[in-house]
Protein backbone atom coordinates (compact mmCIF):
# COMPACT_ATOMS: atom_id res chain seq x y z
CA UNK A 1 0.00 0.00 0.00
CA UNK A 2 1.34 3.40 -0.89
CA UNK A 3 1.51 6.48 1.84
CA UNK A 4 -0.54 8.14 -0.03
CA UNK A 5 -3.11 5.18 0.03
CA UNK A 6 -2.54 4.19 3.96
CA UNK A 7 -2.86 7.96 5.04
CA UNK A 8 -6.25 8.20 2.96
CA UNK A 9 -7.17 4.76 5.10
CA UNK A 10 -6.36 5.54 8.48
CA UNK A 11 -7.97 9.53 8.20
CA UNK A 12 -11.59 9.89 6.92
CA UNK A 13 -10.22 13.07 5.04
CA UNK A 14 -7.13 12.58 2.86
CA UNK A 15 -5.04 14.94 5.10
CA UNK A 16 -3.68 16.88 1.71
CA UNK A 17 -7.40 18.53 1.84
CA UNK A 18 -6.77 21.06 4.84
CA UNK A 19 -3.17 21.93 3.25
CA UNK A 20 -3.04 25.70 1.84
CA UNK A 21 -2.83 25.26 -1.86
CA UNK A 22 0.73 26.21 -2.30
CA UNK A 23 1.32 24.19 0.49
CA UNK A 24 -0.38 21.40 -1.42
CA UNK A 25 1.45 21.65 -4.95
CA UNK A 26 4.97 21.54 -3.55
CA UNK A 27 4.19 18.87 -1.18
CA UNK A 28 7.89 16.62 -1.57
CA UNK A 29 9.37 19.75 -3.21
CA UNK A 30 10.73 21.84 -0.83
CA UNK A 31 14.54 22.45 -1.46
CA UNK A 32 16.00 25.43 0.47
CA UNK A 33 15.12 27.62 3.08
CA UNK A 34 16.66 30.91 4.12
CA UNK A 35 16.49 33.07 7.10
CA UNK A 36 15.14 36.65 6.98
CA UNK A 37 16.19 38.01 11.09
CA UNK A 38 14.94 35.68 14.06
CA UNK A 39 11.69 33.80 13.85
CA UNK A 40 11.02 34.62 10.10
CA UNK A 41 12.28 31.54 7.28
CA UNK A 42 11.72 31.53 3.86
CA UNK A 43 11.36 27.98 2.08
CA UNK A 44 12.03 27.19 -1.51
CA UNK A 45 10.30 24.87 -3.73
CA UNK A 46 11.96 23.33 -7.21
CA UNK A 47 8.52 25.13 -9.04
CA UNK A 48 9.72 28.60 -7.99
CA UNK A 49 7.19 28.58 -5.08
CA UNK A 50 8.31 30.03 -1.84
CA UNK A 51 6.36 30.59 1.43
CA UNK A 52 7.17 32.25 4.32
CA UNK A 53 7.11 31.09 7.73
CA UNK A 54 6.50 33.49 10.78
CA UNK A 55 7.34 31.91 14.21
CA UNK A 56 5.53 33.48 17.37
CA UNK A 57 6.12 32.77 20.78
CA UNK A 58 2.78 31.88 22.59
CA UNK A 59 1.97 31.33 26.11
CA UNK A 60 2.72 27.34 27.74
CA UNK A 61 0.64 24.71 26.13
CA UNK A 62 -0.76 27.57 23.28
CA UNK A 63 -3.28 27.95 26.07
CA UNK A 64 -4.87 31.57 24.44
CA UNK A 65 -8.67 32.73 24.76
CA UNK A 66 -10.71 32.27 21.62
CA UNK A 67 -10.86 35.74 21.16
CA UNK A 68 -6.93 35.48 20.96
CA UNK A 69 -7.08 32.55 18.36
CA UNK A 70 -9.50 35.01 16.68
CA UNK A 71 -7.03 37.52 15.95
CA UNK A 72 -4.29 35.40 15.04
CA UNK A 73 -6.42 33.68 12.26
CA UNK A 74 -7.18 37.22 11.40
CA UNK A 75 -4.02 37.93 10.58
CA UNK A 76 -3.09 35.12 9.04
CA UNK A 77 -6.44 35.48 6.69
CA UNK A 78 -5.52 38.92 5.44
CA UNK A 79 -1.55 38.74 5.15
CA UNK A 80 -0.78 34.72 4.95
CA UNK A 81 -2.02 31.96 2.96
CA UNK A 82 -4.86 30.61 4.36
CA UNK A 83 -3.07 28.32 6.47
CA UNK A 84 -1.68 27.97 10.60
CA UNK A 85 0.41 25.76 12.30
CA UNK A 86 1.20 24.99 16.06
CA UNK A 87 4.73 23.93 16.39
CA UNK A 88 4.88 20.32 19.08
CA UNK A 89 6.02 23.11 21.34
CA UNK A 90 3.51 25.41 21.69
CA UNK A 91 4.47 27.71 19.32
CA UNK A 92 2.33 29.17 16.46
CA UNK A 93 3.38 29.79 12.48
CA UNK A 94 1.49 31.75 10.26
CA UNK A 95 2.38 30.69 6.95
CA UNK A 96 2.61 33.39 3.81
CA UNK A 97 4.05 34.35 0.16
CA UNK A 98 6.17 36.54 0.45
CA UNK A 99 8.70 38.36 2.63
CA UNK A 100 7.17 41.76 2.46
CA UNK A 101 3.73 39.79 4.55
CA UNK A 102 5.62 37.97 6.57
CA UNK A 103 7.48 41.36 8.02
CA UNK A 104 4.22 42.73 8.37
CA UNK A 105 2.79 39.61 10.02
CA UNK A 106 5.45 39.89 12.52
CA UNK A 107 4.93 43.27 13.09
CA UNK A 108 1.52 43.00 13.86
CA UNK A 109 1.43 40.28 15.98
CA UNK A 110 4.62 41.69 17.88
CA UNK A 111 1.85 44.42 18.36
CA UNK A 112 -0.08 42.14 20.14
CA UNK A 113 2.05 41.42 22.68
CA UNK A 114 3.41 38.30 21.17
CA UNK A 115 7.18 37.38 20.39
CA UNK A 116 8.52 36.26 16.88
CA UNK A 117 11.98 34.19 17.14
CA UNK A 118 12.55 30.78 17.70
CA UNK A 119 15.00 30.29 14.88
CA UNK A 120 18.78 29.55 14.44
CA UNK A 121 20.98 30.12 17.33
CA UNK A 122 18.56 31.32 19.85
CA UNK A 123 16.28 29.88 22.46
CA UNK A 124 13.27 27.53 20.39
CA UNK A 125 10.81 26.59 22.96
CA UNK A 126 10.08 26.25 26.43
CA UNK A 127 8.46 22.96 26.41
CA UNK A 128 6.19 22.58 29.37
CA UNK A 129 4.04 19.94 30.52
CA UNK A 130 -0.12 20.84 31.30
CA UNK A 131 0.28 19.99 34.96
CA UNK A 132 -2.81 20.83 36.88
CA UNK A 133 -4.75 21.45 33.93
CA UNK A 134 -5.13 17.40 33.10
CA UNK A 135 -2.75 15.70 35.33
CA UNK A 136 -3.55 14.07 38.89
CA UNK A 137 -0.07 13.40 39.45
CA UNK A 138 1.30 16.94 39.14
CA UNK A 139 4.10 18.19 41.56
CA UNK A 140 4.41 21.90 40.50
CA UNK A 141 2.32 23.63 38.23
CA UNK A 142 4.98 23.38 35.19
CA UNK A 143 3.14 26.25 33.03
CA UNK A 144 3.55 28.94 35.00
CA UNK A 145 7.57 28.06 35.48
CA UNK A 146 7.48 28.06 31.85
CA UNK A 147 5.79 31.14 31.94
CA UNK A 148 7.98 33.12 33.91
CA UNK A 149 11.32 31.15 32.40
CA UNK A 150 9.41 32.62 28.91
CA UNK A 151 9.50 36.28 30.68
CA UNK A 152 13.17 36.26 31.29
CA UNK A 153 14.40 34.61 28.65
CA UNK A 154 12.36 36.46 25.94
CA UNK A 155 15.78 38.30 24.47
CA UNK A 156 17.06 35.20 23.78
CA UNK A 157 13.44 34.05 22.06
CA UNK A 158 13.88 36.74 19.57
CA UNK A 159 17.69 37.06 19.22
CA UNK A 160 18.16 40.33 20.77
CA UNK A 161 20.68 38.26 22.80
CA UNK A 162 22.39 35.26 20.71
CA UNK A 163 23.85 32.40 21.83
CA UNK A 164 26.06 29.76 20.56
CA UNK A 165 23.49 27.59 19.19
CA UNK A 166 19.98 26.22 19.28
CA UNK A 167 18.66 26.25 22.98
CA UNK A 168 15.30 23.79 23.86
CA UNK A 169 14.22 23.82 27.46
CA UNK A 170 11.65 21.29 29.06
CA UNK A 171 9.26 21.68 32.09
CA UNK A 172 7.79 18.67 33.67
CA UNK A 173 5.86 18.78 36.50
CA UNK A 174 6.36 15.04 37.74
CA UNK A 175 9.47 12.91 37.65
CA UNK A 176 7.20 11.39 34.89
CA UNK A 177 8.68 14.24 33.06
CA UNK A 178 6.58 14.02 29.92
CA UNK A 179 8.18 16.44 27.96
CA UNK A 180 10.87 13.96 28.10
CA UNK A 181 14.84 14.08 28.37
CA UNK A 182 16.24 15.13 25.26
CA UNK A 183 16.51 18.74 25.32
CA UNK A 184 19.53 21.76 26.14
CA UNK A 185 17.66 21.99 29.99
CA UNK A 186 15.43 20.15 31.66
CA UNK A 187 13.40 20.96 35.09
CA UNK A 188 11.07 18.06 36.67
CA UNK A 189 9.32 18.80 39.29
CA UNK A 190 9.41 16.30 42.70
CA UNK A 191 8.55 17.07 46.49
CA UNK A 192 12.22 17.20 47.13
CA UNK A 193 12.20 13.97 49.80
CA UNK A 194 10.39 11.20 50.48
CA UNK A 195 6.85 11.48 52.21
CA UNK A 196 5.71 10.55 55.91
CA UNK A 197 2.90 9.05 56.85
CA UNK A 198 0.43 8.45 59.23
CA UNK A 199 1.24 5.74 61.25
CA UNK A 200 -2.35 4.27 62.59
CA UNK A 201 -4.21 5.32 59.57
CA UNK A 202 -1.78 4.07 56.57
CA UNK A 203 -3.33 0.30 57.08
CA UNK A 204 -6.23 1.62 55.72
CA UNK A 205 -4.15 1.56 52.70
CA UNK A 206 -3.05 -1.94 53.13
CA UNK A 207 -4.66 -5.56 53.01
CA UNK A 208 -5.76 -6.55 56.79
CA UNK A 209 -4.12 -9.56 57.07
CA UNK A 210 -0.57 -10.71 56.78
CA UNK A 211 -1.55 -13.73 54.95
CA UNK A 212 -3.12 -11.58 52.05
CA UNK A 213 1.40 -10.35 51.42
CA UNK A 214 2.56 -14.11 51.78
CA UNK A 215 -0.07 -15.43 49.22
CA UNK A 216 1.76 -12.52 46.84
CA UNK A 217 -0.63 -9.71 46.95
CA UNK A 218 0.89 -5.95 46.16
CA UNK A 219 -1.39 -3.70 47.36
CA UNK A 220 -1.43 -0.86 45.44
CA UNK A 221 0.43 1.70 47.19
CA UNK A 222 3.51 -0.37 46.82
CA UNK A 223 2.58 -1.37 42.89
CA UNK A 224 2.81 2.12 42.21
CA UNK A 225 5.79 3.04 43.30
CA UNK A 226 8.22 3.90 40.19
CA UNK A 227 11.91 2.63 41.76
CA UNK A 228 10.42 -0.04 44.48
CA UNK A 229 10.86 2.31 47.18
CA UNK A 230 7.90 1.05 49.60
CA UNK A 231 7.90 -2.20 51.47
CA UNK A 232 5.12 -4.27 52.65
CA UNK A 233 5.24 -7.13 55.23
CA UNK A 234 3.73 -9.01 57.12
CA UNK A 235 4.09 -8.36 61.28
CA UNK A 236 4.61 -11.54 63.41
CA UNK A 237 0.66 -9.90 65.03
CA UNK A 238 -0.70 -10.97 61.42
CA UNK A 239 -0.88 -7.35 60.15
CA UNK A 240 0.90 -5.55 57.44
CA UNK A 241 3.40 -2.83 57.74
CA UNK A 242 5.10 -0.81 55.43
CA UNK A 243 8.53 1.42 55.25
CA UNK A 244 9.51 4.16 53.19
CA UNK A 245 13.28 3.25 51.68
CA UNK A 246 14.34 7.08 51.87
CA UNK A 247 16.82 6.17 49.46
CA UNK A 248 15.35 4.87 46.66
CA UNK A 249 12.36 7.51 46.61
CA UNK A 250 12.40 9.91 44.03
CA UNK A 251 9.66 11.85 45.49
CA UNK A 252 7.15 11.48 42.60
CA UNK A 253 4.30 11.36 44.78
CA UNK A 254 2.66 8.67 43.06
CA UNK A 255 2.08 6.78 46.75
CA UNK A 256 -0.20 9.80 47.81
CA UNK A 257 -1.95 9.84 44.89
CA UNK A 258 -3.51 6.21 45.73
CA UNK A 259 -3.31 6.59 49.80
CA UNK A 260 -4.75 9.46 51.46
CA UNK A 261 -2.58 8.98 54.20
CA UNK A 262 0.62 9.62 52.92
CA UNK A 263 1.69 13.37 52.49
CA UNK A 264 4.58 15.24 51.59
CA UNK A 265 6.09 18.60 53.02
CA UNK A 266 5.20 21.30 50.17
CA UNK A 267 7.36 23.79 51.01
CA UNK A 268 10.40 21.32 49.55
CA UNK A 269 8.73 20.51 46.15
CA UNK A 270 11.77 21.43 43.85
CA UNK A 271 12.64 20.99 40.49
CA UNK A 272 15.75 18.84 39.58
CA UNK A 273 18.13 20.77 36.81
CA UNK A 274 19.04 18.44 33.89
CA UNK A 275 21.28 19.63 30.91
CA UNK A 276 23.18 18.69 27.96
CA UNK A 277 20.47 16.83 26.16
CA UNK A 278 19.28 16.42 22.68
CA UNK A 279 17.38 14.45 20.27
CA UNK A 280 18.99 15.81 16.81
CA UNK A 281 22.48 14.30 14.59
CA UNK A 282 24.04 17.20 14.87
CA UNK A 283 27.70 17.42 17.09
CA UNK A 284 27.81 14.56 18.94
CA UNK A 285 24.64 13.27 18.53
CA UNK A 286 21.47 12.45 20.22
CA UNK A 287 22.26 12.20 24.27
CA UNK A 288 19.54 11.85 27.47
CA UNK A 289 20.25 15.18 29.56
CA UNK A 290 22.23 14.92 32.68
CA UNK A 291 21.38 15.78 36.26
CA UNK A 292 23.55 17.98 37.67
CA UNK A 293 21.49 19.78 40.00
CA UNK A 294 19.54 17.51 42.19
CA UNK A 295 17.10 20.21 43.75
CA UNK A 296 16.40 24.05 43.28
CA UNK A 297 13.61 25.29 45.40
CA UNK A 298 10.36 26.07 43.15
CA UNK A 299 8.69 29.41 44.89
CA UNK A 300 5.58 30.75 43.53
CA UNK A 301 4.50 32.94 41.61
CA UNK A 302 8.50 34.05 40.79
CA UNK A 303 10.65 31.15 40.76
CA UNK A 304 13.62 33.40 41.05
CA UNK A 305 15.76 30.35 42.23
CA UNK A 306 14.66 28.17 39.27
CA UNK A 307 15.29 31.55 37.13
CA UNK A 308 18.67 32.13 38.54
CA UNK A 309 19.90 28.67 38.03
CA UNK A 310 19.00 28.46 34.02
CA UNK A 311 19.74 32.34 33.53
CA UNK A 312 23.30 31.13 34.97
CA UNK A 313 23.35 27.72 32.62
CA UNK A 314 23.03 29.65 29.92
CA UNK A 315 25.50 32.58 30.32
CA UNK A 316 28.33 30.10 31.24
CA UNK A 317 27.31 28.24 27.85
CA UNK A 318 27.09 31.14 25.86
CA UNK A 319 30.52 32.83 27.02
CA UNK A 320 32.57 29.11 27.13
CA UNK A 321 31.01 27.43 24.01
CA UNK A 322 32.10 27.52 20.28
CA UNK A 323 30.11 29.07 17.38
CA UNK A 324 27.54 25.71 16.79
CA UNK A 325 27.75 23.97 20.09
CA UNK A 326 24.51 22.63 21.48
CA UNK A 327 25.37 22.82 25.47
CA UNK A 328 25.49 18.99 25.76
CA UNK A 329 28.00 19.00 22.69
CA UNK A 330 30.19 21.83 24.54
CA UNK A 331 29.85 19.94 27.80
CA UNK A 332 30.80 16.63 25.80
CA UNK A 333 34.17 18.72 24.97
CA UNK A 334 34.80 20.58 27.96
CA UNK A 335 33.83 17.92 30.81
CA UNK A 336 31.76 17.90 33.34
CA UNK A 337 33.96 18.96 35.90
CA UNK A 338 35.05 22.13 34.22
CA UNK A 339 31.01 22.87 33.43
CA UNK A 340 30.52 22.50 37.11
CA UNK A 341 34.02 24.47 37.72
CA UNK A 342 32.36 27.14 35.74
CA UNK A 343 28.75 26.93 37.32
CA UNK A 344 30.57 26.68 41.15
CA UNK A 345 28.05 23.59 41.78
CA UNK A 346 30.09 21.47 44.27
CA UNK A 347 30.21 17.77 43.37
CA UNK A 348 27.88 15.42 45.69
CA UNK A 349 26.43 11.88 45.61
CA UNK A 350 23.52 12.89 43.24
CA UNK A 351 25.62 15.07 40.60
CA UNK A 352 28.78 12.75 40.92
CA UNK A 353 30.53 14.30 37.51
CA UNK A 354 31.19 10.98 35.16
CA UNK A 355 34.41 10.86 32.48
CA UNK A 356 33.14 13.03 30.02
CA UNK A 357 35.96 13.64 27.59
CA UNK A 358 34.33 12.63 24.27
CA UNK A 359 31.47 10.56 25.64
CA UNK A 360 29.21 12.95 27.18
CA UNK A 361 26.17 10.54 27.32
CA UNK A 362 24.81 7.42 25.95
CA UNK A 363 24.60 7.78 22.45
CA UNK A 364 21.21 4.97 22.22
CA UNK A 365 20.49 6.12 18.39
CA UNK A 366 24.20 5.73 17.38
CA UNK A 367 25.07 1.63 16.36
S1 LIG B 1 5.22 15.34 33.63
FE1 LIG B 1 4.00 14.64 35.37
S2 LIG B 1 2.70 16.41 35.87
FE2 LIG B 1 3.45 16.71 33.80
S3 LIG B 1 1.84 15.86 32.48
FE3 LIG B 1 3.43 14.27 32.80
S4 LIG B 1 2.63 13.05 34.50
FE4 LIG B 1 1.53 15.02 34.53
S1 LIG C 1 5.77 6.36 44.83
FE1 LIG C 1 7.27 8.00 44.45
S2 LIG C 1 7.09 9.29 46.29
FE2 LIG C 1 6.14 7.35 46.81
S3 LIG C 1 7.79 6.19 47.76
FE3 LIG C 1 7.77 5.65 45.59
S4 LIG C 1 9.27 7.02 44.66
FE4 LIG C 1 8.75 7.85 46.67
Amino acid sequence: MSEAERLKKKLPVPYTDWLPEVVKRNLGKWVDRKYHGYGVIEHISETGDRIFTVKVGTPPNFRVSTDTLRKFIDVADRLGVGGIKMTRNGNLEILTDSLDKALKIKEEVERMGFPVGGWGPTLWSINSCTAYLTCTTAVLDAPSITKVLYDYLKPYFTGEITLPAKLRINVSGCPSACGGFTTDINLVGHYGDAPTYDPDKIKLCLPKSAKAIEAGHVPEVAEVCPTRAIRVYGKPDGSVGLDIIREKCIACGRCRDVCDWIDFDESKAGVAVLVGGKASNTGRGPMPSYQVIPWVPAIPPDYVEIVAVVKKIIDVWRTNASEGERIGDWIGRVGMKKFYQLMKIPEGKWNRAVESQGEFGVRQFRI
